[in-house]
């Protein structure tokens, strides 16, 4: 058992709820592993008490937290400080308590270029098709943009694709029922969407039309083997799972709050894999 001291570091996690969240197994892998003097903890917060707790966490002495749905905008609202990839992502997963402020970043993006890099995926090999216009379909173009890739969305309720265009200069939008005609034109496919996630469909994609260098991406990880990524694999095409993006967008968190940049390596996959239901 380990004990905590006084000056133990203590961050955890925002959510509403919180109980699937998997960053409290995450970053006690990483605490037991490095023999920090430190905790994680899982925060049920509800929305309407949500700033006045992220005020009290700071009074109390935590070191930070992350933040997950449905708390990432107000997150970004609270904060006195943004760095570029909250403000380009125009949400906060991580939160940096000290005496003076509150610092948010959005590490979506860096978890899911590192998760491709684990893979040996090139993102700037050619242009990235994004399915979805949600919190994480925004992170992911973001970084995509940044690094001068071509990137379109496709999202079910256009206006919402339109949007993300215009605070993302650069950003192409193709039409939702146009999705499988642009497949041809696009080296990565990114499933932004909650479609797949808990067994709930696919994107409906026709994978024939796609090019054979493809890439295809899902986002969702729970279950890990999603249909999208069954069927691209049925039609020879490569595929990453979403576990990578989950394991990297944890550790620039980690490393502000308790001083190491932790490795995502086989032992964390492993226990991260023995706590997600079987595909
Ligand atoms: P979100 O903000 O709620 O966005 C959901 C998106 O899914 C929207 O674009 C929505 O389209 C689309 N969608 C929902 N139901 C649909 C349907 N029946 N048909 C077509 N589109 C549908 O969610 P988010 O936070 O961006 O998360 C998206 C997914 O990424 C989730 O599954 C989440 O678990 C996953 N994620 C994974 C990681 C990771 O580390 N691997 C990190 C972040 C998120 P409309 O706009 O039309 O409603």
């Amino acid at each position: 058992m380990r004990i905590l001291s006084a000056k133990a570091r203590v961050a955890g996690i925002a959510g509403w709820p919180v109980a699937h969240s998997r960053s409290p197994l995450i970053h006690g892998f990483w605490l037991d592993r490095h023999g920090i003097d430190g905790a994680y903890v899982p925060l049920p917060i509800a929305p309407d008490s949500f700033v006045i707790a992220m005020h009290g966490l700071r009074a109390a002495g935590f070191a930070g937290a992350n933040v997950t749905v449905p708390h990432k905008r107000a997150a970004f609202a609270l904060c006195d400080r943004v760095d570029e990839s909250a403000r380009r992502a125009g949400a906060v997963n991580t939160l940096v308590f000290s005496q003076e402020q509150i610092e948010g970043s959005n590490t979506d993006g860096f978890g899911f270029l590192a998760g491709l890099r684990d893979e040996h995926v090139d993102p700037t090999a050619g242009p990235a098709l994004i399915l979805g216009a949600g919190g994480a379909a925004r992170a992911v173009a973001a970084a995509l943009l940044d690094l001068g890739v071509p990137v379109s969305v496709a999202n079910r309720t256009e206006a919402r694709a339109t949007a993300l265009a215009q605070d993302l200069p650069g950003l192409r939008v193709v039409r939702w029922e146009d999705r499988s005609a642009a497949l041809g034109a696009h080296a990565l496919l990114v499933n932004a969407t909650t479609l797949g996630l808990d067994g709930s469909g696919d994107p409906g994609l026709a994978l024939d039309r796609a090019q054979p260098g493809l890439v295809v991406t899902d986002l969702v990880y729970v279950p890990l083997q999603t249909p999208l990524l069954a069927a691209a694999r049925r039609h020879g095409l490569r595929t990453v799972d979403g576990l990578g993006m989950l394991l990297h967008q944890a550790r620039p968190g980690f490393n502000a709050w308790f001083g190491v940049d932790p490795t995502v390596d086989a032992a964390l996959r492993a226990a991260v894999l023995a706590d997600l239901p079987p595909a």
